[in-house]
């Protein structure tokens, strides 16, 4: 067994699931002419491994498959040969409390903007694991910072691609102005997201607001979820756009992914939300929200 390693602050995967087999980190490795690498051409998923269990891994999966399905990848495998590669990667990484990765591109083959005649392509398809940052997961609920910058994203932002080098900019470029995360913004001056979470408000009656789900956000897990949780504790949902004036009045402002759970929002730009502290309901929805999220069998 490998030992762990850091990169960055992270702990790093030991063993890499790389089309069937499983790899030490170092040499996990896919083709050079893959068309997730030369096209963006690959979606994922991210799930929280918690307590050594998959938090959600049905909605996960069945938003896997709908990506796959709406860039006609087909499946590479079977739901239950799914579930054992996950467990046996978290089971290789010895993780109990992190996340499971998942990336499925259309495949390998020479260069070329056109794939439908390539009919004997097969899915690359990767795994990995990795503990969770016990320090930044702890600090997330103290609240963060986000920066508003322009949406310059694609018009299939419901798709979980991986071509993320807008969002890994707009993160950048958050961070180098003191932000943990961005809040992008559309043209018409309308948060949709943040850069790799749903955002949402309390306004000042109390009502959870949060953009309604189309082709300029993706659905998240966690959200879905969080209304699930909001029902049962008779909290108001409106789904609707809101600008960043309207966030930054806001009594409270949260974020919500498979990693950050529901972490508040405390500052948007250089105005404070509220009083400057993790709100009482967002803080109160983090506590809550793994008592109605699904907690997979190991
Ligand atoms: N929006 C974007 C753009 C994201 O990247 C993510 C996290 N992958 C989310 C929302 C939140 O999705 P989930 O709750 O499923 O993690």
């Amino acid at each position: 067994m490998a030992p762990a390693r850091r990169c960055g602050g992270l702990e790093m995967a030991r063993v890499v699931y790389v089309n069937g087999q499983y790899q030490p980190w170092d040499y996990a490795r896919v083709h050079a002419e893959d068309r997730g690498f030369q096209f963006g051409d690959a979606v994922y998923e991210v799930c929280e491994v918690r307590n050594g269990h998959l938090i959600d891994e049905t909605r996960h999966m069945d938003r896997l498959e709908r990506s796959l399905g709406e860039l006609g990848i087909p499946l590479p495998m079977s739901r239950g040969a799914w579930k054992r590669v996950m467990r046996e990667t978290i089971r290789r990484n010895r993780v109990t409390d992190g996340m499971v990765y998942l990336q499925v591109s259309r495949g390998a083959r020479p260069r070329d903007f056109i794939f439908s005649d390539a009919i004997d392509m097969m899915p690359t398809v990767v795994c990995l694991s990795r503990p969770v940052n016990r320090a930044k997961r702890d600090a997330a609920a103290q609240g963060i910072a986000v920066k508003s910058m322009p949406d310059i994203r694609w018009g299939r932002c419901d798709i979980k691609t991986v071509m993320l080098l807008a969002s890994s900019l707009a993160k950048e470029a958050a961070k180098a102005e003191g932000g943990k995360e961005a809040w992008l913004v559309d043209e018409k001056g309308f948060v949709t997201e943040g850069a790799s979470s749903n955002a949402w408000i309390i306004d000042k009656d109390g009502r959870l607001v949060t953009r309604p789900t189309n082709n300029e956000i993706l659905r998240g897990v966690t959200r879905t979820t969080l209304i699930d949780l909001l029902k049962k504790e008779g909290l108001e949902l409106v789904e609707r756009a809101f600008t960043i004036e309207e966030a930054k009045k806001a009594r409270e402002a949260f974020v919500t992914s498979a990693g950050a759970i529901v972490t508040p929002v405390i500052k948007i730009d250089e105005t404070p939300v509220g009083n400057g502290a993790p709100g009482i309901t967002a803080s109160r929805l983090r506590e809550l929200f793994h008592t109605v999220a699904e907690c997979a069998a190991k």
